[in-house]
């Protein structure tokens, strides 16, 4: 499904790329600011849009400059009607370096949130006075969107970067994979109530289905560590029957280990 995007350009060296479904998100708000503005609206609303995901890729890139730091390769960043996804070659398991590189995300929206200030708090402040399609209630529109994005993606839901960031401080006490564990565990709790909540009180069904899909994907993260960390553990072993072998003098005759998905 992730196959279906168009490479944009580069930034820093990094893809970017956007999902075709992207453009229905383009054309659901063009057709709303139609409707109510005509080509005042549609334009309107195509240039919310198409700001308020350049404050995406900011974010990503917040995460992504932040990894390469750390050695790790960022080949593209991803748009989806839903936000962005910075591709990484691996995740550090270093608590202190996922901990950085998680939070330099909604750091780059709450850097926005104080650079936009000056220029809308009076409109903030002036409530329905403000022209719907005004360049004033554009800027009001991107200060709320950066500062719900910033919010938002804090929620200690795995693997949101509240989620990475809750695991990170437990990693510092526990092993890793026990770590993601509870991590993904009260990330799949906390996404049930939240899509609950969206449904049934605020009556929003499309952030509703938003915290289902995250249940969905904190599952197949674990999962996908989980995988990944017997297969670290099944080489680990294989190297140290090998050097066993070797020490004894042995012809490396010592039968692997075939199963890499039991202990
Ligand atoms: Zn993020």
């Amino acid at each position: 499904m992730l196959r279906w995007s168009i490479n944009l350009f580069r930034v820093f060296g990094i893809q970017l790329a956007v999902h075709v479904s992207f453009f229905l998100l383009l054309a659901y708000y063009g057709y709303d600011g139609w409707k109510d503005g005509g080509f005042g609206g549609l334009s309107w609303s195509i240039a919310l849009i198409v700001l308020f995901f350049v404050c995406v890729v900011l974010h990503e890139l917040g995460h992504s400059l932040t990894a390469r730091r750390f050695g790790v390769r960022v080949p593209r960043i991803l748009l989806l009607p839903i936000g962005g996804m910075a591709e990484f070659d691996r995740i550090p398991k270093k608590p202190s370096e996922e901990l950085l590189i998680t939070a330099a995300g909604p750091a780059v929206n709450f850097a926005l949130v104080i650079l936009l200030l000056p220029l809308c708090w009076r409109t903030l402040l002036s409530g329905n006075e403000v022209a719907e399609f005004s360049s004033a209630n554009l800027i009001a529109q991107l200060w709320l969107g950066n500062l719900l994005m910033g919010t938002f993606n804090l929620l200690p839901v795995f693997p949101m970067d509240g989620g990475r960031i809750f695991r990170a401080l437990l990693a510092i006490k526990l092993p890793y994979l026990r770590a993601t564990y509870w991590a993904a565990t009260v990330g799949r709790i906390l996404a049930l109530i939240f899509a609950a909540v969206a449904a049934f009180y605020f009556n929003r069904q499309i952030t509703c289905v938003l915290f289902l899909f995250i249940f969905w994907a904190g599952d197949a993260e674990y999962k996908h560590t989980l995988r990944r960390d017997e297969e670290e553990r099944y080489w680990a072993e294989m190297s140290r029957r090998m050097k066993v072998a070797e020490a004894a003098g042995g012809d490396s005759a010592t039968p692997p280990l075939l199963n890499p998905g039991s202990n």
